[in-house]
C-alpha cells in the first residue's frame, strides 16, 4: 500500500478485503488495461481473491472485458480494461474568496469547471459556495458522484476531516468535511490546498509520469506539498511541507507563528508588497511611485507585475530579493528530497520570470549537484485548477481505504447510472 494509504486513518475500521480491492483497483487504474495474471503477480493477492475482486468491479462497471491477449505459450488471457467514466468524482478549491469546483472522472480529468464567490472566509461561506457548486454540476454529471475531495486552507488533521488551524482565516478546529457533508450530501475527504495542488500537478500537470515531485505554492502563504514515490506525504501530523515556516534569515522580522526571519516573513505576498513600498520610497523615478501617482500604499501585486515587466530596476529588484529567499529555502528542499521536478505555483510565481530565474538560480547555487542534475524547476501549467483536481485525485487515492467503492453503486438524485 502506497504511504498515503497508510498514514491516512480510514473513515472506518480497515476491512482487509477492502483494503485489498483498493491495491486491485488502483493497479486497474493505473495501467488502463490488464489482465487477471499480471494482477495476480503485481498484487502479491491470491488468484482466488483477484478473481473475486474483479468480478465485483465487472460488475459494478469500473472494468470491463475487452477480448483476449495471448502470452506467448499458448493461453490468451482475457483483458480488462478500466472504465475512467464509471463513476465521478467532484474536487473543489477554497480560496480566498472563491471556490474552485471541477467535475472529475476516475482519472482524474475534469470534465466539467464551475466557480463559485465566496466573499467572508468564515466556514459557512465556503460551505454554502460549495453546496452552490455541487448544485451547478449534479446535472452534468454522466455518472454518479462517489464523493468530494476538499482543498481546504489552513492545516488538515491527518485524517482528512478538520482545519486545525487557518491562520489568514481565523479558522480554529473547523470540522469541515463534516459540515460539507451534512450540507452537500457527499463522502468528503480534505487536505492542504497547496498540498493537493501537488496530486494536481502529478495525475496531470508538469509532474505526470514523474515519482519525486514538489509543488511550491507562493502567495498569501508559502506552502510545498511533496510527492515522493509517487504519494503525498503528510507527515506524522499532517504537518508536513510548511515551508513558509522555515527560517532563512535567523535575525529576520518576527513571524505570526512565533518564529523570526521565516521565508513567510521575506517572501509571502504580503512581504513582497511592503518590500515593494520600501524600495519605492528609497528609489527615486522608480514607476512603482509613477503608476501610483506617489501613493505607496496603492502598490499592489498587478502594480508591481506591470512595472517588472516595463524593466522597473526597483521592481525588478524586489522580486529578485524575494527569489533569493524562495531559492535558499528550496535548495534546502530539493538536498533534503531529491525531487525531479520543482513546480512553482500560486499568484507570485505567476509573475514569470522576474520571480522564477532569481529562484532557479539560488537553487543552482546552493543545492548539491547530484541533486541538480535531474532536477527541473517549472512554473505550474494547470494554474488555479490544480488544487480542485488535485483534490479529486486526493479522493480518488483514498478509494483503497474508504468504503466507497464497495458501496452499491446508487446514483446520486438527478443522474442516470450508465
Ligand atoms: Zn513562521
Amino acid at each position: 500500500m502506497n504511504q498515503m494509504a497508510a498514514i491516512r486513518a480510514p473513515l472506518k475500521p480497515v476491512d482487509l478485503r477492502q483494503v485489498n480491492r483498493g491495491i486491485v483497483f488502483r493497479l486497474i487504474r493505473e495501467r488502463g488495461q490488464t489482465t487477471r495474471t499480471e494482477l495476480v503477480h503485481d498484487s502479491g493477492l491470491s488468484k482466488a481473491t483477484v478473481s473475486e475482486i474483479v468480478a465485483g468491479l465487472l460488475e459494478q462497471g469500473f472494468v470491463r472485458e475487452v477480448g483476449k491477449h495471448s502470452n506467448g505459450r499458448g493461453r490468451s488471457q482475457v483483458v480488462l480494461e478500466f472504465d475512467a467514466l464509471a463513476r465521478l468524482v467532484v474536487g473543489a478549491q477554497l480560496d480566498d474568496q472563491a471556490c474552485a469546483l471541477v467535475l472529475a472522472d476516475l482519472s482524474a480529468r475534469p470534465r466539467h469547471k464551475v466557480v463559485v464567490p465566496a466573499p467572508g472566509g468564515a466556514p459557512a461561506d465556503f460551505v454554502a459556495a460549495l453546496d452552490q457548486g455541487v448544485a451547478a454540476l449534479r446535472p452534468l454529471a454522466e455518472a454518479p458522484i462517489l464523493g468530494l475531495g476538499l482543498g481546504a486552507p489552513g492545516s488538515v488533521d491527518p485524517g482528512g476531516r478538520r482545519v486545525t488551524v487557518s491562520v489568514p482565516l481565523g479558522w480554529r478546529d473547523v470540522p469541515i468535511a463534516e459540515l460539507v457533508e451534512a450540507r452537500v450530501g457527499l463522502p468528503v475527504l480534505a487536505a492542504n490546498r497547496a498540498k493537493v495542488a501537488a496530486l494536481g500537478e502529478l495525475w496531470h500537470g508538469a509532474g505526470k509520469g514523474i515519482e519525486h515531485l514538489v509543488y511550491v505554492f507562493i502567495g498569501a502563504g508559502i506552502v510545498a506539498g511533496i510527492v515522493i514515490d509517487g504519494a503525498l506525504y503528510f507527515g506524522s501530523a499532517g504537518g508536513a511541507g510548511e515551508l513558509g515556516h522555515v527560517t532563512v534569515l535567523p535575525d529576520g522580522p518576527m513571524c505570526g507563528c512565533g518564529n523570526q526571519g521565516c521565508l513567510h516573513t521575506l517572501a509571502a505576498e504580503s512581504a513582497i508588497i511592503r518590500r515593494a513600498r520600501a524600495k519605492a520610497r528609497r528609489v527615486d523615478g522608480t514607476l512603482l511611485s509613477q503608476m501610483t501617482d506617489g501613493l505607496l500604499g496603492q502598490i499592489t501585486l498587478g502594480v508591481l507585475r506591470d512595472a517588472a515587466e516595463r524593466g522597473d530596476a526597483a521592481a525588478l529588484e524586489t522580486l529578485a530579493e524575494a527569489g533569493a529567499y524562495l531559492g535558499l529555502a528550496i535548495a534546502n528542499v530539493v538536498n533534503l528530497v531529491n525531487p525531479q521536478l520543482v513546480v512553482l505555483g500560486g499568484p507570485i510565481a505567476a509573475l514569470g520570470d522576474p520571480i522564477v530565474e532569481p529562484i532557479r538560480r539560488e537553487v543552482r547555487r546552493r543545492a548539491l549537484w547530484d541533486s541538480l542534475v535531474e532536477l527541473a524547476i517549472v512554473p505550474s501549467s494547470l494554474g488555479d485548477e490544480a488544487g480542485a483536481i488535485g483534490a479529486a485525485a486526493l479522493f480518488l487515492e483514498s478509494l483503497g481505504s474508504m468504503a466507497t467503492v464497495t458501496a452499491p453503486a446508487e446514483p446520486m438524485a438527478g443522474v442516470t447510472a450508465r
